[in-house]
């Protein structure tokens, strides 16, 4: 051989990796397999694939979900507006723009052995085109399977796409979703064709030197008896890459959950205990540290969410029968409001001042109330003052029956509504105090944290004991009362999971096919291909961190953060336990329960975010 031609080889070798690495591809598409679905039928095949490899069941078609735009769309790596189909006519489509994957692994390389095996025959006859070796339109789905295991059994594929078809069908037939035995049962079925040809790609005596890359996908969800449409269950699809080179990686959507406004002062999630009259009340137990005596000034604070303003006790100590009795109430302005009061009485004497009106509105509201035993008591709304009253004429309050949450001691006077978060304090808390702490949670920091005696948070969730987080012997009983656990909004984030374009890009960055800016593909890769970091990175803004150990316990490692992002560790009950910056491109975090389960682990990085799983097993 000459010297030159040597050299034009090497060249040659170099400019097309195509020809330095033994790169396959393997395209199984499902038409109309719902992702949950998926999820709730057995599939052991379509398990091991996704458990091999990088899997997410929350990618999207969300452009056209006709089968059409779909294929075109997974096939081509492009949207509608690129390849144009919209119907399932194919009426406009611009292939020659955007060919097939096949299409463009023949014209880069036509030693390549490409085969397209479909069941519905427009994806060959119209999306695919004459430059792929063979085209197979077969009848029926056991068809695809038995086609596609002969060539992989005695041919020599470097890239095969194949499409089945019947759960698509069974779907149209009985519906598309988890609750339709005859739809479960036909995607059992197709993973038994899943198995064969997995198999017999397996099975190929150079299987571990061929560098497999296996991608399932679907091309659109499906509500009702079909799809078409612009709803989440149609646009949901999963997508897997897997063999023997990918790093096994779930991708799920970011869950986002919206706070409730400021004012309404609550923690999210937070459970709330609910009062339905008829007597339910909160107890809390006679004790000397109750007392209030002739001269101890003190302060309490609540918190309720009411839509009604009548002559009710929220919280007090006293027989409501008679404000001349001894003890303290907070109720509404008599007989029944607008506006909230306070009332106090030593047996003899009486005082009684409204708070302000409006605050029966169904959102939660802070009432305040400071007893200068000598001087006057101050009623704060939401932290703002409202009015006072002369109370240096009132004696004694003491009535030693304890307290109560929602009834008058006698179990009258019902209150129907939630109540949270009841402060006593000893002591005066001035006006800043007041307004600065209302809807905050309390802590050390605030000024007079040594004197608050009793802090009902009543956000035990369940059972009938009642806790206080100050003089913790100070416990109550919950009679008639009902836990609830407010209904957050919860808000779901796709922007970082696969799109159905990813899959001919990512098959085309793993057969080593320089990605060329001017294709305007949309796509990006899910696998660590030849392309550089721009087809991973795509315009996705996508943060690759992973966590190992997973499954993994107590603590984990996370790579692949920007320094300075945000690191948040939510409990699968959905608070989050753990927040932390790490610094660096990797931190070790341990987010301090020991319970196990599955933890959501969000890394924010201004405006990127990405939410992976962890697995915290015993
Ligand atoms: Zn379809």
């Amino acid at each position: 051989m000459h010297y030159y031609t040597l050299i034009a080889l090497a060249l040659l070798f170099a400019a097309n990796p195509l020809f330095s690495q033994d790169s396959r591809v393997l395209i199984i598409g499902l038409d109309g397999l719902r992702s949950d679905c998926l999820d709730a039928a057995d599939t052991p095949a379509l398990d091991e694939l996704i458990e091999n490899g990088v899997f997410s069941p929350d990618a999207l078609n969300n452009d056209i979900t006709y089968s059409g735009p779909g294929w075109s769309a997974m096939v081509c790596g492009a949207w509608s507006d690129a390849h144009g189909v919209t119907n399932n006519d194919f009426t406009g489509s611009n292939y020659a723009a955007y060919p097939s994957f096949l299409g463009r692994l023949e014209s880069i390389n036509p030693e390549l052995n490409t085969y397209s095996i479909c069941h519905w025959s427009p994806i060959n006859d119209y999306i695919q085109g004459d430059i792929v070796d063979e085209s197979i339109n077969a009848e029926g789905d056991q068809a695809v399977a038995d086609a596609a295991t002969a060539i992989l059994e005695g041919g020599d594929p470097h890239a095969m796409f194949l499409h089945f078809d019947n759960v698509d069908l069974a779907g149209h037939s009985n519906g598309f979703s988890p609750n339709v035995p005859a739809y479960l049962e036909a995607i059992e079925t197709v993973d038994n064709h899943v198995a064969e040809v997995v198999s017999a790609l397996t099975n190929r005596p150079n299987y571990a030197q061929e560098n497999w890359l296996i991608l399932t996908s679907t091309d659109h969800g499906g509500i009702g008896y079909g799809h078409g449409g612009e709803s989440i269950d149609e646009q949901i699809i999963f997508f897997s890459a897997s063999g023997l080179s990918v790093v096994p990686q779930l991708v799920v959507k970011d869950t986002l959950e919206i706070q409730p406004p400021p004012e309404n002062c609550v923690e999210p999630g937070a459970a709330e205990l609910l009062f339905e009259g008829n007597g339910d009340a909160v107890h809390i137990t006679e004790n000397p540290l109750l007392s209030l005596g002739t001269e101890q000034n003190f302060t309490i604070e609540v918190r309720i969410r009411t839509e009604a303003t009548a002559d009710v006790a929220i919280v007090g100590n006293k027989d409501w029968d008679s404000g001349f009795n001894p003890g303290f109430v907070f109720s509404f302005e008599y007989p029944n409001g607008p506006a909230w009061k306070v009332n106090v009485g030593d047996g003899e004497n009486r005082a009684d001042v409204d708070g302000a009106a409006g605050i029966s509105d169904g959102q939660w509201h802070t009432l305040s109330c400071s007893f200068d035993r000598d001087g006057t008591m101050r009623l704060y709304t939401d932290g703002i003052f409202s009015a006072e009253e002369d109370i240096s004429g009132i004696g004694n309050l003491d009535v030693g029956e304890g307290w109560f949450f929602g009834s008058d001691i006698d179990g009258g006077y019902s209150y129907t509504g939630a109540i949270a978060e009841v402060r006593f304090w000893h002591g005066i808390l001035d006006d800043a105090t007041i307004l600065d702490w209302h809807c905050s949670a309390l802590n050390e920091a605030h000024p007079a944290w040594e004197a608050l005696q009793g802090h009902w948070q009543l956000t035990e969730g369940a059972g009938t004991n009642i806790n206080s987080t100050a003089n913790t012997e100070l416990l109550g009983t919950a009679n008639g009362t009902l836990w609830q656990v407010p209904e957050s909004l919860i808000v779901f984030d796709y922007s970082n999971t696969p799109r159905i374009v990813d899959v001919a890009v990512t098959a085309l960055d793993h057969m080593c096919v320089t990605i060329d800016p001017d294709w305007n593909l949309a796509g990006i890769s899910w696998v660590d291909g030849c392309n550089s970091a721009d087809v991973f990175d795509g315009d996705r803004c996508f943060i690759d961190a992973r966590i190992f150990p997973n499954p993994g316990s107590e603590s984990f490692h996370i790579t692949g953060i920007t320094p300075g992002a945000d690191v948040e560790v939510y409990h699968p009950n959905g608070k989050c336990i753990h927040k932390t910056r790490p610094g660096a491109t990797s931190g070790h975090i341990a987010p301090g329960s020991s319970e196990p389960g599955m933890y959501l682990i969000r890394v924010v990085d201004g405006e990127r975010h990405r939410t992976l799983r962890w697995i915290h097993q015993d």
